[in-house]
């Protein structure tokens, strides 16, 4: 997988709620242990919709990690252990101090794994993940299921009609869709709002 891997790199594991951006990066956890490349599993805490601890796929794969406030505590991690890789997930929640940080740990030779949401329930670009899908050397960009048409989706529809971005939900709250859905979706919204 990393077989041109030698020094720092950023990799960016991306797309909507439900496309497996956590089973994607619990997969290259995996290969990174073959590979004897000791990884450091961290996430933001403000995401604690499965487990305070852990990084849960939908599937059902589940790895301990740590739940950090701010990004810039990795460094007080790092002290501990002979780490080689940084696995962050549910990344877009880490705010923009995310970009100088991966990039400052990539350029100390780590292999940085962000896996995130790069568009809102509005479909607008989300936090640090564009900027980071820029700088890194490896996007993975990835699709789930529409609910409603079943084609490709790229972008995670909220039901309800609050307007708080990083509103933390799973299946009651956010819906997989297609930009055709969404854009239905929306309009549907703004009907019963006004009515
Ligand atoms: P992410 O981290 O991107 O939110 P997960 O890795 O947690 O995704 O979950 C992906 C899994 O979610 C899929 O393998 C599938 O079992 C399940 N899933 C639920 N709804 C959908 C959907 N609409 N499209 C695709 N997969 C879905
Ligand atoms: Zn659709």
């Amino acid at each position: 997988m990393y077989k041109t891997f030698n020094d720092g790199m950023i990799e960016v594991i991306t797309g909507p709620m439900f496309s497996g951006k956590s089973e994607e990066l619990l997969r290259r956890v995996r290969t990174l242990e073959y590979a004897k490349m000791l990884p450091l599993l961290i996430k933001p805490e403000y995401d604690n919709r499965f487990s305070d601890d852990e990084i849960v796929s939908r599937c059902g794969v589940r790895r301990k990690t740590h739940s950090l406030k701010n990004i810039n505590e990795v460094y007080e991690l790092l002290k501990q252990d002979k780490y080689k890789a940084i696995i962050i997930d549910e990344a877009h929640f880490f705010g923009n101090s995310l970009i100088e940080v991966a990039d400052d740990l990539a350029n100390k030779g780590y292999l940085v794994i962000v896996a995130g949401l790069d568009q809102d329930y509005l479909r607008k670009p989300f936090g640090p993940i564009p900027a980071l899908m820029a700088m890194a050397e490896r996007v993975t960009k990835l699709q789930a299921i529409c609910v409603v048409c079943q084609h490709a989706a790229s972008t995670s529809f909220r039901k309800d009609s609050s307007n708080e971005q990083n509103l933390i939900g799973d299946y009651n709250e956010y819906e997989a869709r297609c930009r055709k859905c969404h854009i239905m979706g929306q309009k549907q919204k703004e009907l019963l709002k006004n009515k």
